[in-house]
């Protein structure tokens, strides 16, 4: 059994993960450090981690594509699983997904690059979890920037956060929570320049 994650600040090295067991009334606040760094995070339930965040019933709850201050994030149940509280950027991606080695082979024609997935298979495992079970509408990119064109087209651009914009979620049920500092290279999404990123649990 995993042991619940103990108050404090950890510094995620670009390319670095996380891997957090926490309960209903903590917080917690990802800090983006230098600023334009974009983190995945996936969470599941702890009582059952086969009921999962899901990207999908959050966007239908709020009707919006992003995440903003005071929304709740759901689960694929519907269970309220976290509360934005605090978030100076106000930019977060909901379409659901992460970059891994099979999207930048098809998108960019590179193989075998490290990516959130393989970042996100690793905090799983670390928990105790079957990493073959995390599926893309479970994810959500914090200060990811996706421009929706009128004609239809999604663009990844850079992000807008300056150093130090953060986010903070409170947890409203006892959750697992998977954190991917993004090693995405290949897109503007973390502005060509991967840096790190600090997480504190209160
Ligand atoms: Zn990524």
């Amino acid at each position: 059994m995993t042991d619940w994650s103990l108050p404090g600040t950890t510094v995620l090295d670009p390319k670095g993960r996380l891997a957090l067991k926490l309960r209903a009334g903590q917080r917690l606040t990802i800090v983006d450090i230098k600023g334009q760094q974009v983190m995945d995070f996936i969470a599941s339930m702890t009582e059952n981690p086969d009921e999962r965040l899901s990207a999908m019933f959050t966007r239908v709850s709020s009707g919006m594509w992003n995440l903003q201050q005071g929304y709740t994030i759901y689960s694929d149940r519907c269970t309220p699983m976290m509360k934005v509280v605090h978030d100076d950027n106000g930019i977060h991606n909901m379409t659901g997904g992460y970059c891994s080695k099979y999207s930048n082979a098809i998108r960019y024609g590179v193989e075998e690059t490290w990516g959130c997935l393989d970042n996100l298979e690793g905090d799983w495992q670390e928990l105790g979890l079957d990493p073959t079970k995390i599926n893309p509408d479970q994810c959500i990119s914090l200060f990811m920037n996706i421009r929706h064109h009128p004609d239809g087209r999604m663009e990844i651009v850079e992000p807008t956060t300056k150093p130090g914009d953060r986010i903070t979620l409170e947890m409203l049920a006892d959750v697992y929570v998977g954190l991917s500092n993004c090693p995405e290279e290949h897109n503007p999404c973390n502005a060509f320049n991967v840096t790190e990123m600090a997480v504190t649990v209160e």
